[in-house]
């Protein structure tokens, strides 16, 4: 059971010659896996694990092995391109398109105030490292719209650990005694954790899988319950009421490091396992059976996939999971959820110039802002369309792909096209790119320095240096696209750093590294080791330093202040009007291991293992509306339709229809709302969608 088609080819010290030398860490997603990289004459051209490497250990997916094609697709720009008059694109020199720029986001913020820019990164496959540097010019700029794709993953369940916990955990699942993957199946999203769940299940690991969908870890499980996508925080009550009646929770823990357990008592009374079935749809056999082996693991942790983050009632399921890890002592213990520490780095935000409006999002999400620092990107559309709270007329993209991503397309792409000012940055030509004013290619990751941390992976997290590898293209990175907008506008005092070497040295500080040392650390420096129940020495970093089931901070923002559940904005029950004409619970955004979001479509390899979009359906739904397997089908919401073919799964809840998103020919995101968030974090509820589907 390994994730990758092929583990690497060769054992620790046999690496072939025309490997040697060219160590690095895989930069495409934050699964920090380990590479060897053969280069031809300067090129890419053959990528494997690196077996040595003490993250992955030689295991590398599918789309770190077809790196050396994505250096020559098609979409790639080796220039930058502006849309003239006529409206078609012209290629611009470099100076040309900085010039356009930094003239453009001058004259925004002269006319309208700077606040009229937003900045929106996203990092796949192109870095990260350069993210402190963009917010650090959005500080200088004078705006306070800067986001990330933190505004729909991964910073809902983030906020909820940082409410309850003053910390986000990670699981130990190498010495676990139970693992739950709840709403996240490693096997498309985190594969390096299908090895470790492995490794832990040969040690008589229990494995419990919660998601409508029966992916194959499901069918290795000791259960797997099936919900009804955007039931969770029902589910994550049920367990917790079970836990409570049968006194199953560790009273000594709760009793000495928690705040609010009776709260949570009298909050999961309504929740008994029958209950839960009515909601959830998972038999309540199977809700007490779960909560018991959970309960009485003598260690346990939970990987909380996005699955749960994207529904309206997200942060609360992400809270009532936090409370079941709290409740049963599963906290910094082995084989439990552990708290680490991220690498010291050299911190580049800069404080708020004096007179800054506040973030977009800011008055509505307030907790998000104050936690994540940044605006909520959800709401830009409606800043460009309705000016609220003020207009917005300026966006640069970059590393991400809005019209793809972002939730309600069709009116992501109104009010892109409403901008005075779009420019993308990135290393191809995506849906968004295609509506910009100014398109600035950039390199991959393997074309400049990158830093790489494992602190969300490991115990020993270590800090490394991904090396620029070649030239690609001779582009720029996106730090040093960052930098030169910076300079051009006058701040180069505050980006005194000409090189990525120089920046990465500075980043380091706090380490007494530099980046020459880390260049002879292929294999990264370990700064820090775990050690067990490090909150009996410091306390939890929460207000009243326990664990916060019952959060004072969420109480005087107005929420509720223990864990608690809402039904889907959009669902059978909380909308049976709109249920009796579109019948069918539609979760979007399945991850597939061949690409990542939007990316990776235009790579033939990738695209010959997954052809086409496609929703699945269960074939007693299928035969229940006259589908049949392969047909093409209009899927439809209460925001629009997408055509996409139909495939049969017995594997799906019946009721339940599943389609992934980031394709250009089937925008699943046509189909999601921006208007029903999630009122804590202001995330779509992408995954739990009312829908009907009929054939085209
Ligand atoms: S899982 Fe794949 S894409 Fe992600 S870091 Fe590892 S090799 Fe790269």
């Amino acid at each position: 059971m390994t994730y990758s088609d092929q583990p690497a080819p060769w054992s620790p010290g046999e690496r072939p010659e025309e490997f040697t030398g060219n160590r690095t860490v895989c930069g495409i997603c934050s699964g920090t896996c380990g590479m060897t990289l053969k280069l031809v004459n300067g090129e890419l051209s053959a990528t494997e694990g690196d077996s040595e490497h003490p993250v992955s250990r030689g295991h590398i997916c599918p789309k770190a092995r077809a790196l050396p094609e994505m250096f020559r697709t098609p979409d790639r720009l080796p220039h930058p391109v502006r849309r003239a008059g006529s409206g078609a694109w012209e290629e611009i020199s470099w100076d040309e398109a900085f010039a356009v720029l930094s003239q453009e986001l001058d004259r925004i913020g002269r006319k309208y105030g700077p606040e009229a820019l937003a900045v929106h990164v996203g990092h796949a496959g192109v870095g990260k490292e350069f993210l402190p540097y963009a917010e650090r010019f959005c500080a200088l700029y004078g705006t306070p719209n800067f986001s990330t794709c933190g505004s729909h993953c991964y910073e809902s369940k983030s906020m909820a650990n940082m409410v309850t916990f003053g910390k986000m955990p990670i699981g130990d699942y190498a010495r676990s005694k139970c693992i739950v993957l709840w709403g996240k199946n490693p096997g498309s999203s985190a594969p390096s954790l299908v090895n470790e769940i492995a490794e832990a299940r040969k040690r008589g690991c229990a494995l419990i899988v919660i998601d409508p969908r029966r992916m194959p870890l499901a069918e290795k499980a000791d259960l797997h319950l099936q919900l009804r996508p955007g039931t969770d925080g029902a589910l994550a009550l049920g367990f917790l009421h079970v836990i409570v009646r049968e006194q199953l929770y560790d009273k000594d823990f709760v009793e000495r490091w928690t705040v609010g357990f009776d709260a949570l008592c009298q909050a999961v009374e309504a929740y008994p396992p029958e209950e839960v079935e009515r909601i959830t749809r998972v038999p309540a056999g199977q809700v007490q059976e779960a909560a018991r082996l959970f309960a009485s693991a003598p260690a346990a942790c939970i990987s909380l996939g996005v699955a749960v983050e994207l529904s309206t009632n997200g942060f609360q399921a992400a809270r009532g999971v936090a409370a079941l890890q709290a409740i049963t002592g599963n906290l910094d213990i082995a084989g439990g959820a552990v708290f680490l520490n991220e690498a010291p780095l050299s911190d580049l935000q800069l404080p708020p110039l004096s007179g800054v409006k506040q973030a977009i999002g800011a008055d509505e999400y307030p907790l998000f802002h104050r936690i994540s620092r940044n605006a909520q990107a959800n709401l830009y559309a409606r800043a460009i369309l309705e000016e609220k709270p003020y207009p917005l007329k300026g966006l640069v993209v970059a590393g991400s792909n809005p019209v793809l991503t972002w939730p309600n397309a069709r009116r992501v792409r109104e009010a892109l096209s409403k901008l005075e000012f779009l420019a993308v940055i990135d290393p191809v030509m995506t849906a968004t790119a295609r509506q910009a004013h100014l398109v600035l290619p950039c390199a991959s990751f393997l074309g400049g320095d990158e830093l790489w941390e494992s602190s969300h992976l490991s115990l020993e997290p270590r800090i490394g240096l991904a090396p620029k590898i070649c030239n690609d293209g001779g582009l720029p990175t996106h730090w040093e696209i960052w930098r030169e907008i910076a300079v051009r506008m006058g701040h180069s005092d505050f980006f005194p750093w000409s090189t990525e070497e120089e920046a990465i040295t500075f980043r380091l500080q706090a380490l007494e590294l530099t980046y020459d040392d880390l260049r002879d650390m292929p294999e990264g420096y370990n700064y820090y080791r775990w050690t067990a129940k490090k909150y009996e020495k410091e306390g939890f970093n929460t207000d009243s330093g326990k664990v916060e089931i019952y959060s004072g901070l969420l109480e005087r923002h107005g929420y509720d202040p223990v864990p608690s559940y809402a039904e889907p904005a959009e669902s059978p029950l909380s909308t049976p009007h709109v249920a009796s004409l579109f019948p069918l619970v539609l979760t979007t955004g399945a991850r597939r291991l061949e690409y990542l979001h939007s990316r990776f479509r235009n790579v033939d390899s990738l695209r010959t293992r997954v052809p086409e979009p496609y929703v699945e359906i269960h074939p007693s739904t299928a035969d229940g509306l006259g589908l049949k397997d392969g047909d093409m089908v209009l899927v439809e919401t209460l925001r629009g339709g997408i055509e996409i073919r139909a495939r049969y799964t017995p594997s799906i809840l019946p009721g339940v229809v599943s389609m992934s998103h980031g394709w250009d020919e089937a925008n699943a995101n046509i189909l999601t709302d921006d208007a029903c968030l999630d009122p804590i974090s202001g995330f779509p509820g992408g995954r739990c969608l009312l829908a009907r589907i009929a054939r085209e």
